[in-house]
């Protein structure tokens, strides 16, 4: 396939970005135009030719067009391309004003100034990242780790390539009667093992034919039985979302000999985000994949040993040695003492078309983050609680119109009074009783939901620019035993939340400890935790020194 694009448009300096951009010339095909017009028939001219754009760049100075306009209409011939304006400096400032809060509603990806000097690595970094986040979750792997042989879209093939490329390795699936699917299985052919799919090679390893995740899982990474039977860990963090990862830096980094046991793979709620804006330290965003990949590998550095696809199914107290026993089906795992980082699994509508939209006009579980993007539109908000009642209000500052939708009669029975008052008064704000989104899908980007009106059956078809999921989310707690206190929601109860009765000597557990000696709990999973990457970042490395004087009292 022909190299993808990186596309300079600008009247004046698109020469000069021609020459700057030549270190990227190996690796990509380098077009220019001079206008938002002749952008146009390069990206069309682009597209018959098989490849695609992988970046724009602009000077925020076209002759014909204004500048954000330009890459709105750029991005509907080619959603996924990273848009960047490279401001020259003489107009750096002027230009910032009117442009900037573009980058706050989703318009483009980075406004940078464009270099005034050979090696201008400040700038080079922000373009390779934007590049690298491109090509890790937009294009197809050009290094591949992991080479899997099936035919087309089985469930088995699917869920192993989500498995691996969640974990980082690059995944590319082959028919079986292409050349790389056949040199494939000729050298299983050699092994005398029987076919069946996928059939799959991860670098390093000889060919084999899984019949799970969890083959792959445990040909790859192992299981937790191959720790020492005798060996008893200073800290087990059961869950790899950001809460486990955090925990497993600053255990691994403190001392602590420190093993993590996750039941899918690395990343949590946040690996399924494709970009997460708000994380400290990222200011052009970072896809969650990619952060949970990073934690990991920070991890590993500090002696962390990471078991994926092995889930705890019960965690018992030792009766001999005083120390906690976690099961899993792939061996026990003793620990001293237990971070619980199991995170909350938001309620999925379970529609293919919708679910595939994620992070392109559709959000799960908070509006506060996308809702800038909702500037000017037309969004719905499906749930009838608290939750999605606040977010619809949130919404109702940006969107044009913001229209609530549930199956019930009404909202009286699932959300507060001053809420149900408050959306009654605000003109942006409709609600729709007694309905159902079914079915949702656009180019790129959420353009349109099927709703089902539950009394008639009727399903009707509605343009949006948003959706906003706020269905409730279930702890993942049911491994826990009754000794670590839970709320009514099966929320784990920590530190002043722990119920009096259970405080010991008249005072409350520490901050995040359960109610269960040696236990503690962080993230989502945690009663009253603010549901945010940061926040469980943020516990997972508090919960260390908690964990030190657990450990050496
Ligand atoms: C689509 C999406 C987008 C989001 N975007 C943002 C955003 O932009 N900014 C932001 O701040 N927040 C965002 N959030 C919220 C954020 O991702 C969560 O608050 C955060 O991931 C919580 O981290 P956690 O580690 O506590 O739990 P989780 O991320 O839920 O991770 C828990 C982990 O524990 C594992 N696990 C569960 N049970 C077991 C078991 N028995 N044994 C072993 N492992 C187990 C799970 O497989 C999972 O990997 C988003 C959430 C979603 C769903």
């Amino acid at each position: 396939m022909a190299d993808p694009v990186i596309l300079l448009v600008s009247a004046e300096h698109s020469e000069f970005l021609l020459d700057e951009f030549g270190r990227y010339a190996r690796d990509y095909d380098l077009r220019t135009a001079h206008s938002a017009a002749e952008a146009i028939e390069v990206i069309l001219q682009v597209k018959a030719e098989g490849s695609t754009v992988a970046l724009f760049v602009q000077d925020g100075q076209l002759p014909d067009e204004h500048p954000l306009m330009a890459f709105h209409h750029w991005r509907k011939k080619v959603p996924t391309a990273r848009r960047v304006i490279a401001a020259p400096w003489e107009h750096f400032l002027a230009q910032a004003a009117e442009l900037r809060p573009g980058l706050a509603k989703g318009k483009y990806d980075a406004y940078l100034l464009m270099p005034r000097g050979v090696r201008d690595e400040e700038f080079h970094g922000a373009i390779t990242e934007l590049l690298s986040d491109w090509g890790s979750t937009v294009a197809m792997p050009e290094v591949e780790s992991v080479r899997i042989v099936s035919p087309p879209n089985t469930p088995l093939t699917n869920a192993i390539r989500e498995f691996t490329e969640r974990m980082g390795m690059p995944t590319r699936v082959y028919p079986p009667e292409s050349p790389e699917g056949r040199e494939v299985l000729d050298e299983h052919a050699q092994t005398g093992g029987e076919v069946t799919w996928p059939v799959m090679r991860t670098i390093g390893r000889p060919v084999y034919a899984p019949t799970s995740v969890r083959d792959v899982a445990t040909q790859v990474y192992g299981a937790p039985s191959d720790i020492d039977v005798d060996e008893v860990v200073d800290l087990v963090i059961v869950g790899a979302g950001p809460a486990g990862l955090a925990a497993a830096v600053y255990g691994g980094s403190e001392g602590l000999s420190t093993v993590v046991l996750e039941a899918e793979a690395i990343g949590g709620q946040a690996g399924t985000s494709s970009m997460i804006r708000n994380y400290l330290g990222f200011p052009r965003g970072i896809s969650g994949m990619r952060l949970a990949q990073r934690a990991r590998n920070q991890a590993i550095r500090f002696g962390v040993q990471f078991y994926t696809g092995w889930e705890v199914d019960a965690l018992d107290r030792c009766h001999d040695g005083g120390h906690h026993l976690l099961r899993t089906q792939g061996g026990d795992v003793h620990a001293r003492s237990v971070v619980v980082a199991t995170g909350v699994a938001y309620r999925k509508l379970g529609c293919d078309g919708i679910d595939d939209l994620v992070g392109m006009g559709v959000t799960y579980g908070s509006a506060m983050s996308a809702a800038r993007e909702s500037q000017d539109g037309d969004v719905v908000v499906v749930g009838g609680g608290n939750s999605a009642g606040q977010a619809a209000i949130h919404l109702s500052r940006f969107a044009r119109s913001v229209t609530i939708m549930v199956r019930r009669p009404g909202l009286e029975e699932t959300m507060s009074q001053y809420l149900i008052n408050e959306i009654a008064f605000n003109p942006r704000i409709t609600v729709e009783t007694c309905c159902q989104v079914v079915d949702g899908g656009g180019e790129g980007r959420l353009e349109w939901l099927d709703v089902r009106d539950v009394t008639t059956g009727e399903v009707a078809r509605r343009e949006v620019t948003g959706l906003f999921l706020l269905l409730g989310a279930d702890p993942h707690c049911d491994w826990l035993p009754s000794g670590v206190a839970r709320d009514a929601h099966g929320f784990v109860l920590t530190g002043r939340d722990v119920p009096p009765a259970s405080w010991s000597d008249g005072r409350p557990p520490a901050n995040l400890a359960t109610t269960m000696p040696g236990v503690f709990a962080v993230g989502d999973i945690r009663a009253g935790s603010m549901k945010r990457v940061a926040s469980a970042s943020g516990e997972g490395a508090s919960v260390v020194p908690l964990v030190h004087s657990w450990l050496s009292p």
